[in-house]
């Protein structure tokens, strides 16, 4: 008797490999344990097992495996099954979902680069021999492969010792960033030490008399300390004097007070005592109906307006399952937004809640990984980006998708291209979970299959505390600008509110969707604008590095002093980014702190926490951004948004830029006035009467969905129809062309629906390869799985002419 088993590997293959293995290890090996494999002439892989049998396979001779990795499997049916149906319905293999699935370092493969960690002691008596000789390796050479510790140590078994040296913190992956975790820091004020004498504080009182608000925040400060006897931090002291963080700024400037930090330690995640709270009757209400939605739908979705609590909600709800021992998973659409979550979840949970993103080392997302498997109660609740649904959940409960509406639950590049809101119900329908889909914006998609009743709903249409929603105040850019009215980017409007916001001592958010200081810069004599040499796009220019810069491919040249066409010296900006409205802002409010929060500020593990840490804690008065603002964060003191130019969200170029549009200003909206203050809204833009805009002012949500309803009907777009994108790419502009058409013309030889192309994008190249696309449009009522298997019949034709193999091809289903 012969046995094999069937193996995925972590590559763009669609099948799957058998491998021979003896008796004993056929008996050992269980589905969804790793085996260490040979493949090609040379390579390692790391496969995953997902099929036993005594058949050989017909067309090949089975090699024997290297080893079995593991003692139990890591990987369980569910995810098995559920990363099957992602393959076959975003259109890409097994392989590929098993690959962006699994934590990297427990897929190692003879291509993986380890290196050695720096500043870990290991004690060398801990060491086997085998290890030993990795890390002295390591002495001589920043990095090697695992192919190269393979031929040190003179045998293929290799990936446990490495696995193990990993685990003791020794190695590192080559393509980790390995920050290390800061504790976040609170800054404290005190009284510089001489003034603490008693003379010298009368002096002090006497030499302040002129500057009275400087004086009260002086005798504030002693009232407040004698009360304490504690440090105090600035925001406590601005928050019960009712000063402002510029007044503390200028003490802080004549060294009068001291600024001081210390370390808050977040990551032991105690209970705090008091965060018990208890619904509000809409609150109430809301939970209720959900609960009844579940009765009879899988899925419900929560439509409830900016800060009308629905997070409170969601604790409630993930509580049940809870005790009754399920395990539950809160989806967000952004790393960002887990700070302020997993702040508020451990606070009610404790040490049952998990995390789970990629900006976590491995270490970190392995034990995660293990914490999930053994159903482990520190892992009861598990927040996560889109990439926690392949974590191996056996027992789910309940599956919170929030700001469902948000375009980042999206994969784009690698496969799989999956929506990890889709996912989830797909994910949840295997383990009998429900789902909330939740967001004050809801998904055109998503209140189409409540309308038509596959979905559950339940509304909430008051802000908790019944805080009014802020009010909205459109400025008319044309008539501004013909009135001069305007300074910089700002109108009158805009600029007194802002002024008048901070005298409060509360904080403005200003929204603006670019970065940098300008998109481009422009010649005046001849018109020149200096591009990419790789990419088809302008270069972006930032003002404070003096450089043009590449957002597609990361190109940076210096800023040119003359043109390059025609020499002249005669340039200009074009557009303005966040850069420009932050130095705009500095010349206007010196005494205030501007802050900043973009692609640009926010690199690194912890980018994000720092800026919104400084912001909560007060220490930034006006937060400048782009879309990241919009999203659920909450900022209790601030009264004020603005959205400097609205019409760079109404035209894009893309059928859900009106839908989009919307949500992005209701969400930014939705940062003002969140707590007892009232909130205030100001919108610039060319098109007050355009009825997005329009919409949005009316917070008319149904007639947005009404009006792109009738739209996506009209223009054959989802929900009516299914968009298959296959996205083209080759050095060679003819090939590409040829090749696009070849596809082309066989795919609309085969379907019998439309077929859009070969269409050159807005940015048809794209680090020195040229781009071209092809749109599918399936209609929802035809199979849509046999029209998949067409369009990969005709790309498995494709690939067998010579001439376009070098072509790649993209595929993305669900088009976002
Ligand atoms: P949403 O997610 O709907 O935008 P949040 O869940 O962020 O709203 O709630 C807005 C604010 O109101 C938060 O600061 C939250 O702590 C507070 N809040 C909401 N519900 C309650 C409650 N039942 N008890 C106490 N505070 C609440
Ligand atoms: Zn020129
Ligand atoms: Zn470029």
């Amino acid at each position: 008797m012969l046995y094999f088993i069937e193996v995925v590997l972590p590559l763009a293959v669609s099948k799957t490999f058998t491998y021979q293995v003896s008796e004993a290890e056929f008996h050992y090996i269980q589905i969804g344990m790793r085996v260490a494999v040979p493949f090609g002439k040379t390579k390692i892989y790391t496969a995953l097992v997902v099929g036993k049998s005594n058949t050989p396979p017909h067309l090949y001779e089975a090699k024997e495996i290297h080893q079995i990795l593991d003692e139990k499997p890591v990987v369980n049916l569910h995810q098995i099954e559920h990363w099957k149906w992602i393959a076959s319905y975003y259109m890409c293999s097994l392989g590929e979902v098993f690959r962006s699935a699994l934590p990297s370092g427990y897929i190692l493969e003879s291509e993986t680069i380890i290196s050695s960690k720096e500043n870990t002691k290991i004690d060398l008596n801990d060491l086997k021999d085998d290890e030993y000789l990795i890390l002295e390796a390591l002495k001589s050479q920043s990095s090697i492969t695992v192919q190269e510790v393979i031929k040190i140590l003179g045998k293929k078994t290799v990936f446990p010792i490495i696995n193990r040296l990993l685990t003791k913190g020794a190695l590192v992956l080559q393509e980790e960033i390995s920050e290390q975790y800061k504790p976040k820091l609170v800054r404290y004020i005190r009284l510089q030490e001489e003034f603490l004498q008693q003379e010298r504080l009368v002096e002090l009182l006497e030499v302040l008399s002129k500057a009275k608000k400087q004086r009260e925040l002086v005798l504030h400060y002693f009232q407040l300390q004698a009360r304490e006897k504690a440090p105090i931090s600035v925001k406590k002291l601005i928050e019960t004097s009712g000063s402002t963080s510029a007044v503390v700024k200028s003490l802080v400037d004549k060294t009068i007070f001291e600024e001081y930090y210390i370390a808050q330690d977040r990551v032991a995640f105690d209970k705090e005592d008091d965060c018990q709270f208890m619904l509000s009757e809409a609150q109430q209400t809301a939970f209720d109906s959900i609960k009844e939605n579940f009765k009879t739908f899988d899925v419900s979705l929560l439509h409830g307006v900016t800060a009308s609590g629905k997070t409170e909600i969601y604790i409630k709800l993930l509580e049940q399952y809870i005790n009754e021992g399920k395990q539950v998973l809160f989806l967000l659409p952004e790393i960002a937004l887990t700070t302020q979550l997993v702040q508020r979840l451990t606070a009610y949970f404790g040490n049952e809640v998990a995390v789970f993103h990629s900006k976590y080392t491995n270490n970190e997302r392995i034990e995660v990984w293990n914490q999930v498997l053994e159903n482990s109660p520190k892992a009861k609740v598990v927040i996560g980006v889109r990439s926690a649904l392949f974590l191996p959940f056996s027992n789910l409960g309940c599956i919170i998708v929030d700001e469902e509406h948000e375009q980042t639950f999206k994969q784009h590049d690698p496969a799989p291209r999956y929506h990890a809101r889709d996912a989830a119900i797909v994910l949840a329908k295997q383990h009998g979970a429900k789902v909330v889909l939740g967001s004050a914006t809801p998904s055109l998609e998503t209140y189409y299959n409540v309308q038509s009743n596959k979905y559950g709903l339940t509304e909430l249409k008051v802000r908790y505390g019944n805080v009014i929603l802020p009010e909205i105040q459109l400025v008319d850019l044309k008539d501004k600008y013909f009135r001069k009215k305007m300074s910089g980017h700002f109108s009158d409007e805009l600029l007194e509110e802002i002024t008048e916001t901070l005298s409060k001592g509360e904080q403005v958010i200003l929204f603006q969707n670019r970065r940098g200081f300008s998109p481009y810069v422009e010649c005046m004599t001849c018109g020149h604008v200096p591009h990419c040499p790789s990419c088809d796009v302008s270069l972006t220019y930032y003002k404070f590095k003096n450089q043009l810069r590449c957002h597609y491919c990361g190109h940076s040249i210096s800023n040119p002093t003359h043109c390059h066409s025609c020499q002249s010296v005669d340039l200009t900006t074009k557009g303005f980014g966040t850069e420009q409205i932050e130095m705009e802002l500095k010349t206007f409010f010196p005494e205030n702190n501007i802050g900043r929060m973009d692609q640009d500020t926010t690199r690194g593990k912890f980018g994000f926490e720092k800026i919104i840490d400084s912001f909560k804690n007060r220490e930034i008065d006006v937060l400048v951004g782009t879309q990241m603002l919009a999203k659920g964060l909450d900022f209790d003191n601030v009264t004020l948004v603005g959205i400097l130019n609205a019409d760079n969200l109404l035209n894009q170029p893309n059928f859900r830029a009106y839908e989009r549009a919307y949500q992005m200003m209701v969400q930014v909206s939705g940062r003002a006035g969140r707590s007892e203050k009232k909130g205030k809204v100001v919108i610039q833009t060319y098109s007050p009467y355009h009825n997005t805009i329009q919409q949005v002012l009316g917070n008319n949500y149904i007639g947005m969905f009404r009006e792109q309803v009738y739209e996506r009907q009209n223009f054959k777009y989802p929900p009516f129809y299914r968009l298959v994108k296959l996205t083209l790419k080759h050095r060679d502009f003819d090939k590409l062309k040829e090749g696009s058409m070849w596809i082309y013309n066989v795919l609309s030889q085969n379907l019998d629906m439309p077929v859009l192309g070969p269409e050159e994008p807005a940015i048809n190249r794209i680090r020195n390869e040229y781009i071209r696309t092809i749109m599918v449009k399936i209609p929802v009522e035809k199979q849509l799985s046999n029209t998949k298997k067409n369009i990969a019949r005709v790309l498995m034709s494709f690939e067998a002419v010579s001439q376009y193999r070098s072509i790649k091809v993209k595929v993305d289903v669900d088009v976002y």
